[in-house]
């Protein structure tokens, strides 16, 4: 089902320093896994969320937490995230560095495999009671048996990727951990899957845990996907060489706004190609006789926004162009499978520019697979990422400078 009302990340009236750095960040809108799992834990219960890498689950955990650690900061470990890889530890760091830039949270990743200098500069920092500290089991277990890592005043516990953890043997690891914890605390775990194994270690470890899980769509196989690296500019013409270069029956263009589609329509007809777009703007009587010569093939290509993509049941589509990239995977998802209906094999393309990069990447991280990238049609330029926000180092500082309630917070203007 779709939403109706969009939140808004200042709905959730965050700190101002959490939420400077979100803005920072480019992060508007909440995705599902957040908008479920954040009022829950800034509400202060327990929680297991079922949800894969990609979901913006790192957001949905650390905000909260974050955002408490602002209004109530303590000079000791006050979180501890146990992950199972260093990949994963060093990924949810950087996503904290970025959501802690206007704050005084110290903060520490620790993993295995490292060198001796490496293992001193952890051992320093969590001396200094890093507010934050994220790891995997082995390392942490290394550091609190030498008296490094102090957990009396912990207040967060978080598992990540719980399901792996499991399988790769940790949970007598996790365990010894948990064991130097105060019992009072809350904790959040976070795994892709929910075998029964999860669920008895979680009543181990939760207290009266309120559940969410965010189903992931899969594309279907037969839809050939590709992606085109190309600046806003020159997608007008890579869409005009596709359409020739492809020469499929019943094309559909995406665009992310009517006026795009508009915009598109007209373009497309300079450059002779017999396109019409369809949007809420048409009468209900002239969208249907564009949708009668679409569906009869007399017109060949489509230009259409998601919203009235929906509505289209249209089988035997040759090919599907993304112009923009669309706003989540689900979209992307419902966007593709206009092609390869009824067993038929279709191509799927999406024009992706400098900004779009992230926003897809997480598309592509939430369907667990990698689109394949297009060489650029001759003369064309290869679009490369433009960098949204900034991804700094933390600020040094004292974690007890502030101390103010969140309850009172005006929303920013
Ligand atoms: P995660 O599932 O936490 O690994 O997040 C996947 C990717 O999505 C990361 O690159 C995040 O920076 C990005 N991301 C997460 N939440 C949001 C959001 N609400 N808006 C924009 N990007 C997001």
């Amino acid at each position: 089902m779709r939403k109706i009302l969009t939140l808004h990340f200042h709905d959730f009236l965050f700190e101002y320093e959490i939420q400077d750095g979100l803005d920072d960040m480019g992060f508007e809108t909440p995705t599902p896994i957040q908008e479920l799992a954040i009022p829950i834990i800034l509400d202060g219960s327990d929680l297991i969320g079922c949800a894969q890498t990609g979901t913006g689950k790192t957001a949905a955990f650390l905000l909260p937490v974050l955002n408490k650690m602002v209004w109530d900061p303590i000079a000791a470990t006050d979180t501890l995230v146990i992950v199972p890889t260093r990949e994963l530890a060093l990924q949810i760091y950087q996503a904290l560095q970025g959501f802690c830039y206007h704050t005084n949270i110290t903060s520490q990743v620790v993993y295995g495999g490292t060198d001796g200098i490496s293992f001193e500069q952890e051992k320093k920092a969590l001396l200094h009671g890093a507010n934050v500290v994220i790891g995997t089991p082995g390392r942490l277990i290394a550091h609190l048996n030498m008296g490094n890592l102090k957990l009396e005043n912990l207040r967060h516990l978080i598992l990540d990727e719980a399901d792996r953890m499991l399988d790769m043997g940790f949970v007598e690891d996790i365990l010894k951990i948990i064991n130097q914890a105060p019992k009072k605390r809350q904790t959040l775990m976070f795994s892709a899957t929910m075998p029964p194994k999860i669920r008895q270690f979680a009543a181990k470890l939760l207290h009266e845990p309120k559940e969410i899980s965010i189903a992931v769509s899969k594309p279907a196989e037969r839809v050939v996907q590709g992606v085109f690296r190309v600046h806003d500019k020159d997608k007008n013409s890579v869409a005009v060489w596709l359409l020739k270069e492809k020469n499929l029956p019943s094309v559909i263009i995406f665009t992310g706004t009517k006026s795009k589609a508009r915009q598109l329509e007209r373009d497309l007809q300079k450059a002779g190609v017999n396109a019409k777009s369809i949007s809420s703007d048409l009468e209900q009587k002239e969208r249907e006789e564009v949708l009668r010569a679409f569906r009869s093939r007399r017109l060949p290509v489509l230009v259409a926004t998601d919203v009235l993509s929906r509505g289209i049941d249209i089988e035997d589509i040759g090919m599907v162009i993304n112009y923009d990239v669309p706003g989540d995977a689900e979209d992307y998802i419902h966007r593709i499978g206009r092609t390869a209906r009824a067993e038929s094999k279709g191509e799927a393309y999406t024009f992706v520019s400098g900004e779009e990069f992230r926003k897809f990447k997480r598309i592509e991280e939430l369907m667990g697979m990698e689109v394949t990238k297009m060489a650029n049609p001759a003369g064309i330029a290869e679009a490369s990422v433009a960098v949204q926000g900034h991804l700094h180092s933390k600020k040094p500082g004292n974690p007890n400078s502030r101390g103010k309630s969140h309850f009172f917070r005006k929303k920013k203007s």
